[in-house]
């Protein structure tokens, strides 16, 4: 089970792989793959190939528990990690209580470590409560997806079970990150188109979060 990866030009490695000089020199990015779970059932994701629940190591047969995460965490000095990300085959925020802990126990050793969490911003629907404040103090980063500029398209695209309405409940959550998290990001993939790109823009101007256009992979 890969609980803690890197990723070099597109490639996941397992932390446990890569070299002693690596891990401590100061420029490695550390993913926590938390859970499979997720709200969406996005056209684009990786996840839902039957190649990848069989080939890519990142797929978890089943979620790591706190202790097992935090035993990972210990073999390596957290204090030389340039960022750890919570970004895995699912949605980070379905193994909430984990993820506050894991994040608790990262920053109660090294509490100058950036924390980011990527998130399809679904976690108020899903837990049926404002989510947002559990971050403060913990998470240093939200990157959420905001994928379209409308609510028709989002939902086309990600599949989720919530309808039209999630869009807006999604849009909600980034302004409520802005409360308890420093640095909110909302993010496009580069193939949508100028028009697109520009209608996400003025968006994210409007909630007063930046927007990062990243490339399809
Ligand atoms: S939100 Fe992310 S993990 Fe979930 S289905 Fe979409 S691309 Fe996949």
């Amino acid at each position: 089970m890969v609980i803690l990866y890197t990723a070099k030009k597109g490639v996941y490695i397992n932390l446990n792989d890569i070299s002693e000089e690596e891990k401590i020199s100061g420029d490695l990015k550390v993913y926590v793959n938390l859970t499979n779970k997720c709200s969406c059932a996005c056209t684009f994701c990786l996840r839902n190939t039957k190649e990848m629940k069989e080939s890519n190591s990142l797929w978890l047969e089943r979620e790591p528990t706190y202790d097992e995460i935090i035993s990972e965490f210990k073999k390596y000095d957290i204090t030389k990690f340039k960022e750890i990300i919570f970004c895995g085959f699912g949605e980070p925020t379905m193994a909430l209580d984990t993820l506050i802990k894991v994040a608790e126990y990262i920053k109660n050793k090294s509490a100058n470590t950036p924390i980011r969490l990527n998130s399809n911003g679904l976690g108020d629907l899903v837990h049926e409560k404002e989510i947002a404040p559990l971050f403060e103090g913990l998470i240093d980063t939200i990157s959420i997806s905001l994928n379209s500029s409308n609510a028709e398209e989002f939902l086309k695209l990600t599949r989720n079970k919530y309808g039209l309405s999630s869009y807006d409940s999604m849009i909600r959550f980034a302004i409520s990150c802005k409360s308890y998290i420093p640095n909110v990001v909302m993010t496009v993939v580069d193939c949508i188109g100028e028009k697109e790109i520009a209608a996400c823009q003025a968006i994210c101007d409007k909630i007063g979060v930046h927007l990062r256009v990243r490339p399809f992979e």
